[in-house]
């Protein structure tokens, strides 16, 4: 097996974990990638590997990348992040969920977990049972936390906003043609950010049904979700899977800007050279993103309230905005210059 240093996503991580408690049915890696600007904040992913190499190449990638996320919210807050690694039946029980969170109450506040794929919201009150390096708690008489798809939502529609200024030169969203792909979470709270603000919109989503329902409420349209990465719109808004921006998709694209929630939508780096190429304006996805973890984050740091929460996500189109002036200056691309930032941010640079 190679060694974890030895890996393309080891990037001079601070201290990565491995904890063993066969009689729990545990085996989890908690990577802490920096904590230059706080402890390291990020969620738990629960996960069967086939190949358990696979768990540390996620522990690492995704750690590193909760450092950028982290920074470029402007949060007092490193980047780290935890695997458990499933068994084939995937299963939780209250043993090992408990002796994970021993573990986490082990680094002593070094790392802060969170909910990622496949823990639960009852999971982490259940793990915050063991420790108290948690966030994502239910919120208590209107403070920060709790479900992180509407912050995430609020965050994407002012980022929608601040783009549609820059490159459409239009301060207002009336009549802007919006074209989303995924309506769960994000994407329908995004819908309906819009609406209200007299956007246009097409909608679609695997889940046919869900993407008709609400353009019927809405009053958008919907489309195929094959059909909706070649809407002719005025904005793009991936906010369903990643690595949408990819070789066959990227010419094919006939909007002027994309800018979603959805991580990760850069198939590979180049890639975000391939979308300047065609003259289009991209919001990194980690910096539009943000407001799930800045609710989730205000409320470990500063037990914060709701309209704290919501004063740092009115933050996001200034931060997108000092990218998009960079890569102006630059001729970077905004990938490209939103990582150098954050690089900078953790004194990685
Ligand atoms: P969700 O599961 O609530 O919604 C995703 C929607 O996308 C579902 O309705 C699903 O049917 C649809 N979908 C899946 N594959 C599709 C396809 N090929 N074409 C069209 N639609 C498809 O998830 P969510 O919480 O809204 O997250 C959406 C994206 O945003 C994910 O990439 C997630 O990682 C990212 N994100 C979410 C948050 C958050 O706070 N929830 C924060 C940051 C990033």
């Amino acid at each position: 097996m190679t060694a974890p240093w030895m890996l393309p996503d080891f990037d001079d991580h601070e201290d990565v974990h491995i904890f063993r408690e066969p009689e729990a049915g545990l085996t989890a890696i908690i990577a802490v990638h920096s904590t230059h600007l706080g402890p390291a904040g990020g969620g738990t992913r629960f996960w069967h590997y086939a190949q358990p190499e696979a768990a540390m190449t996620d522990a690492l990638r995704l750690s590193r990348g909760m450092s950028y996320k982290n920074a470029m919210a402007g949060l007092a807050m490193g980047g780290g992040k935890a695997v458990i690694l499933a068994d084939d039946q995937r299963r939780k029980t209250p043993e090992l969920i408990a002796a994970f969170a021993q573990a986490v109450d082990k680094l002593g506040g070094r790392y802060v977990t969170a909910q990622d794929v496949g823990i639960t919201q009852q999971d982490i009150i259940d793990i915050a049972k063991g420790t108290r390096f948690v966030s994502g708690l239910p919120p208590k008489n209107g403070g920060a936390g709790g479900d992180p798809g509407p912050s995430t939502a609020l965050g994407v529609f002012l980022g929608v906003k601040a783009a549609v200024a820059r490159a459409l030169g239009k301060n207002e969203l009336a009549g802007v043609h919006v074209a989303i792909q995924g309506v769960g979470s994000v994407g329908g709270g995004l819908a309906r950010h819009l609406a209200a603000a007299g956007a246009r919109l097409t909608l679609a989503d695997k889940d046919a049904d869900r993407a008709r329902a609400l353009a019927a409420e809405l009053g958008g349209e919907a489309v195929d979700a094959e059909a909706i990465l070649r809407v002719e719109a005025d904005v793009l808004s991936p906010c369903a899977l990643g690595a949408i921006l990819n070789d066959a998709t990227i010419p094919a694209l006939n909007v002027p800007v994309v800018a979603g929630g959805a991580n990760n939508q850069l198939a590979r780096p180049e890639h975000g050279a391939a979308v300047q190429a065609r003259g289009i304006l991209y919001a990194p996805d980690y910096v539009i993103n943000a407001g799930g973890i800045i609710n989730v984050a205000l409320e470990y740091l500063e037990q914060a309230d709701r309209a704290a929460v919501d004063a740092k996500i009115a933050g996001i189109p200034d931060r997108l905005n000092a990218v998009w002036d960079e890569s102006t200056a630059t001729g970077d691309h905004p990938a490209m210059v939103a990582d150098r930032m954050a690089q900078q941010l953790i004194g990685r640079l």
